[in-house]
């Protein structure tokens, strides 16, 4: 090793701390875009800040380098292992914080590996060259630029937004299409709740028909709306992850619309609902509450994978992940003051019920309510990535906090009522609500507790699964439907009401005759799978409830009468030995069913529900039927 001056080696190591922190972000940016599914807006110039980031550190590190005294400063054998080593340790680090709050193996856990396995492979032919002259900085400049030219080559570009060309029939009636996120069913008083949360929601249940016991089919965002947009179970769309979106090939509720000449719009105030998840299909208009960093593939990058411990542990700022519904109504009107008074479709997203609950302060004072307290909003952080109930529970929890959240929980649902309220005047007074259907819903509920745990995303309990349903519109209710459906029904009702054809690729059924007052025929019966980390079905036949848990190998069956206890307080699993033994088999058979149309093996043919449960029964299943 030469032995330069320090004034020297200092300009030296920076470069070169920079430029290979820089080729560590461009490799890393094109392993994400090579990997996933996801397409970026910008991912050339997300790949440029993902360098810059890492180049920044990595100028750092060599600072301090420089100032290792010269026995200490590495030679070239042990700068190579210290690279190869240090590689290793990040890839593992972030793997495991990746697991740790998301549970699951994406398949980007191997972005970072690979990214720091090629710059530990350029140290060892460049030399390193802590002491070395220009030849290393060269080799690692190419890499990056290499880097770079790969993200502009693997990121898939958006597809164009389909739109026909046809004009929407005369007459045709417009479709409005609420969705308040986290919103789950008992808490609305149209739904049984004491407190007036909802007078908005409720004065449309009252005019319309409220459906008592729609299910979503997954408890967390991505799948659950997924399942709404593509009327097709989780099992076969497979928008479950983190890091995968809505297939291209699905033909979505929207572009179902859409092809009927609508004008089509989606506003979400949910980061989940983007284009980079594939949501914008079929919208001619399309707008995300989303940061640019949100979009980008810096969240997708061991950097973020950092920072969420950080954020963890309270040593970084989190993201804004709650935007007013205020904000989000003033977007929306402002499209409705533009639009040209053709038939559309309006699909608006409100996510204000989600943790943390945090009210605007000036509403809070307005209804009496007191603003959190910093230990409430940490009390209220959802574990991620941890197994349902029974696998874990939280023994321990303060009640007088478990109180004050449900308030803000409430406080958040008055806010975002008032907040449709004020856009269904707004859209009244335009003459936008003529010939209109209006849809309220939600993706998925939100658990106090009530089975040791908070938040969503893990379970299937009632409190997650049953979301409000309430459809208003022309010639329809008022009336309140007993009967179990699902979100995934939603589609082919809509397309009805639009005169669109139902496509054959869909696992829903038009609710169009329970509406009526009729229905027979239809299934009774709901499906709700989580399949993340673990593997979760739930099945609602009538007034019972089977859930089926797979965790690391192990199988655990809750079995529930919902009539006798609404709460899911008492498994019956043990004490109905008979019952259960029945309907195992059956729940077996639909959660194969529900993976018959899955993305990737198209099947063409119509399968209905009555058709997929003969094909079970025959042992026709994509799994051979090789359970338990
Ligand atoms: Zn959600």
């Amino acid at each position: 090793m030469s032995a330069k001056p320090l004034a020297r080696r200092i300009p030296f190591n920076v470069l070169l701390g920079f430029c290979s922190g820089w080729a560590v972000g461009a490799l890393e940016s094109v392993v994400i875009t090579g990997t996933s599914q996801l397409v970026f807006p910008n991912p050339l110039f997300d790949s440029l800040q993902l360098g810059l980031r890492y180049g920044l550190l990595g100028a750092a590190v060599g600072l301090v380098l420089a100032f290792f005294p010269a026995r200490l400063r590495p030679n070239r054998a042990a700068s190579v292992l210290f690279t190869t080593f240090s590689g290793l340790l990040f890839v593992t680090g972030t793997s495991w914080i990746h697991q740790f709050f998301y549970g699951g193996v994406s398949p980007l856990s191997f972005g970072p590996l690979a990214a720091n396995g090629l710059l530990a492979g350029a140290c060892l032919a460049a030399g390193y060259g802590l002491g070395r002259m220009p030849a290393p900085i060269v080799t690692i400049l190419i890499l990056a630029i290499a880097g770079h030219g790969g993200v502009a080559i693997t990121a898939a570009q958006p597809e164009a937004a389909a739109s026909s060309t046809e004009a929407a029939a005369e007459g045709a009636p417009n479709v409005l299409f609420i969705l308040v996120d986290t919103l789950r069913a008992d808490h609305l008083q149209s739904y049984g709740y004491p407190k007036l949360t909802s007078p908005t929601m409720d004065g449309l249940a009252q005019q319309g028909v409220r459906f008592d016991r729609a299910y979503a089919q997954a408890t967390w965002t991505r799948p659950s709306v997924a399942s709404l947009m593509t009327s097709l179970y989780p099992a076969s769309h497979l928008t479950n992850s983190l890091h995968v979106r809505v297939p291209s090939e699905l033909q979505t509720l929207a572009e179902t619309v859409d092809s009927k000449g609508y004008t089509t719009a989606s506003f979400s105030a949910n980061r989940n609902v983007s284009e980079v998840f594939g949501f914008d299909q079929g919208f001619d208009t399309f707008w995300t509450h989303a940061s640019d960093e949100l979009n980008s593939l810096v969240r997708f990058s061991t950097w973020e994978r950092v920072m969420e411990v950080l954020r963890a542990l309270g040593l970084a700022a989190k993201p804004p992940l709650t935007n007013q519904a205020a904000k989000l109504t003033d977007r929306v009107l402002a499209w409705t003051q533009q639009h040209d008074g053709s038939p559309y479709f309006l699909y608006v997203q409100y996510i204000d019920p989600h943790g943390p609950y945090e009210p605007p302060a000036e509403f809070l004072a307005e209804i009496g309510v007191e603003p959190p307290g910093s230990h409430l909003s940490k009390s209220a952080n959802p574990v991620h990535g941890k197994p349902p109930y029974p696998f874990y529970e939280i023994h321990e929890f303060d009640q007088g906090n478990l109180g004050r959240l449900r308030e803000l929980y409430d406080a958040e649902i008055l806010y975002c009522d008032r907040e449709i309220g004020r856009l269904l005047d707004s859209m009244r007074a335009q003459g936008l609500l003529e010939n209109t259907y209006i849809v309220i819903t939600s993706d998925h509920g939100e658990e106090f507790w009530e089975h040791k745990q908070f938040g969503h995303g893990q379970s299937a309990f009632e409190e997650l699964a049953r979301v409000p349903l309430i459809i208003a519109g022309p010639g329809i209710g008022p009336g309140v439907v007993r009967a179990p459906v699902e979100l995934i029904d939603l589609y082919p009702t809509i397309a009805t009401w639009v005169g669109a054809a139902i496509p054959d690729r869909i696992q829903g059924q038009d609710l169009g005759g329970l509406i009526a007052g009729g229905g027979q025929g239809m299934a009774g019966e709901a499906l709700i799978s989580n399949l993340h980390a673990y593997e979760l079905t739930a099945w609602v036949l009538g007034h019972e409830k089977l859930v089926r848990i797979e965790v690391g190998g192990e199988v655990r069956w809750l079995l529930y009468d919902l009539e006798s206890d609404p709460l899911e307080q008492t498994d019956l699993a043990a004490l109905r030995p008979e019952r259960l033994a029945e309907l195992k088999n059956q729940l077996l058979e639909r959660r194969n069913a529900a993976g018959l149309l899955r993305v990737g093996q198209v099947e063409t043919a119509v399968i209905d529900r009555q058709l997929s449960n003969e094909l079970g029964g025959l042992g026709y299943t994509e799994t051979g039927g090789e359970e338990e």
